[in-house]
């Protein structure tokens, strides 16, 4: 045996998760899958619990069905999702997808924020976060700006540098707890007293930390929130994402969508809006009681495993991939684009070389007697590794490392085209 596969097999041994994987479907030895961050694998309950609800709800009950489960499921998978994002009870519901949450949530606190007129983010967030601040401050008026953090290196924000930007006129602070390319993940509370400190509110983007980071919202004070459920949470593609709202503040917030869902009584059909009490009225239209289905039990195991648990496991494969790859990798060009420091980051590792499109489609192809690796391209060069701690080993973080080595020693990423996929 080879000393690095020695010692991956040691470290799956003594893993405490490891039964996780066995939960989850398409465990083949074939297709090693490392982009968990940006769509989780199902787990096998999932495909049990989304079968029950179309034959034996859907199927028998149809329309019933709203009365007997499907009217509160938003609201239910809210409490469930709470813990594991450190929320109260009555602090998060399912809604929609990021993207609107993060426009009703940046609407709802530019309104309380009256008479400030600067919004802030940093260059590291996931663009549809400065999309939708960028629309928001259109549709409100040119006196409104943007202003986005410069990263130093491309990889983390100073804190300095955060602080300076914010000012007494700063209505909102926007930033991803975990940034999408390099992983970098804020210090939530002392994110939270800087916002506060200038009178700022703070909207933080979880999608690239719920579920595998643990995130303190209600001890943070933090204000607002939002974030997928179809990366770590492993609810399914185009799974409906969650919002938080502090319960102090929910009963000031005002929703830009007045739909029927997030009135105090939908089912009157009163002809004028009132908004419900407390997290509902951030509700717009129907929920889409499948998708819903298929979260729950995704939901559930996440808690049973804990989430302590989860980052202990994901620091511990983060600083192995990373020390593994500085060993093997940078000898041949690549260098990291993930912090060096474990609490620093979340669970994907970005390794950066000038060919990392076609490294990928390297990894990507099937090829006899070695496995499709799958991660993901980032641009501009990052070859990104999602660890999702439920199902990932260190032997597929031995096994990914070694195959790039004989794919850059071997120049085979020559064999493959430059022209990018639609989706990377
Ligand atoms: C994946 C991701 C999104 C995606 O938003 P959708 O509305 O679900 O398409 C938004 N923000 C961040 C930080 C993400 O990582």
């Amino acid at each position: 045996m080879k000393p690095l596969q020695k010692q991956t097999r040691k470290l799956d041994r003594v893993d405490p998760l490891w039964k996780y994987r066995y939960l989850f479907s398409f465990d083949d030895k074939s297709m090693i899958y490392l982009d968990g961050n940006s769509l989780g694998k199902p787990p096998n309950s999932t495909v049990r619990a989304v079968r029950q609800t179309v034959e034996h709800q859907w199927e028998s009950r149809l329309i019933r069905g709203w009365n007997e489960g499907w009217y509160d499921a938003g609201s239910v998978l809210g409490e469930t999702l709470a813990p594991i994002i450190g929320a109260g009870p009555n602090e998060v519901i399912f809604s929609d997808s990021t993207s609107v949450n993060l426009y009703k949530l940046a609407y709802s606190a530019m309104k309380l924020q009256r008479g400030k007129t600067r919004i802030v983010t940093d260059a590291l967030n996931f663009p549809t976060d400065i999309y939708i601040l960028q629309g928001l401050i259109k549709s409100l008026g040119e006196q409104y700006s943007l202003y986005i953090c410069p990263s130093r290196d491309g990889i983390e924000i100073d804190l300095n540098d955060l602080e300076r930007t914010v000012d007494d006129n700063t209505a909102l602070v926007l930033l991803s707890h975990t940034a999408f390319t390099s992983a970098f993940t804020y210090d939530m509370q002392e994110v939270s007293d800087l916002v506060h400190r200038k009178g700022a509110m703070i909207l933080w983007d979880l999608s690239h930390s719920a579920g595998v980071v643990p995130v303190e919202l209600s001890r943070t004070k933090s204000d607002l929130a939002a974030g997928c459920s179809y990366k770590y949470l492993n609810g399914g593609p185009g799974a409906p994402a969650f919002l938080y709202v502090r319960e102090d503040l929910q009963q000031q917030l005002e929703s830009p969508i007045w739909g029927w869902f997030g009135d105090s009584s939908p089912f009157t059909f009163s002809r004028e809006y009132q908004p419900a009490d407390g997290i509902r009225r951030f509700l717009a239209g129907t929920p889409p009681v499948l998708s819903l289905s298929a979260l729950q039990p995704a939901l559930e195991m996440i808690r049973e495993a804990g989430i302590e648990a989860l980052r202990e496991k994901s620091m511990k494969q983060t600083e192995f991939l990373i020390s593994t790859a500085e060993k093997l990798l940078l000898p041949l060009g690549c260098t990291i684009g993930s912090p060096r420091e474990a609490h620093k980051r979340g669970s994907h590792v970005s390794i950066r070389h000038p060919e990392a499109y076609r490294i990928c489609r390297a990894l990507i192809e099937p090829k006899p007697g070695i496995p499709a690796f799958i991660p993901d391209f980032r641009e501009p060069d990052n070859i990104r590794i999602g660890i999702a701690p439920l199902y990932n080993t260190f032997d597929h973080l031995g096994q990914v490392t070694e195959r790039i080595v004989k794919i850059l020693k071997r120049q085979e990423y020559k064999n493959h085209s430059t022209l990018k996929d639609g989706v990377t």
